[in-house]
């Protein structure tokens, strides 16, 4: 991936969050950001199926914004870690 094709992925990041920020619900956002979510837990690299609408649901889903770049954390649900 060269420098011009990641600042447009990033960019398309920040727009389906600010997007889904005016929506207001947390679903929505899950589903905005939906291309985006990485496919493990970020915590144990458990299988995390972007494709099951009830693991997007229940897992913890935190989109966390700095500098610019978009990390995405996705835990198990009711898991203390
Ligand atoms: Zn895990």
């Amino acid at each position: 991936m060269n420098r011009k094709e990641r600042r447009a992925e990033e960019a398309s990041k920040r727009k389906a969050i600010k997007k889904s920020k005016k929506s207001g619900q947390e679903f929505e956002q899950k589903m905005a950001l939906f291309g985006h979510l990485p496919d493990t837990c970020m915590t144990c690299a458990a299988p995390f199926d972007k494709k099951n609408r009830d693991m997007v649901m229940t897992w913890h889903v935190a989109v966390r914004e700095a500098e610019e770049k978009v990390n995405f954390i996705v835990r198990h649900a009711g898991r203390k870690q």
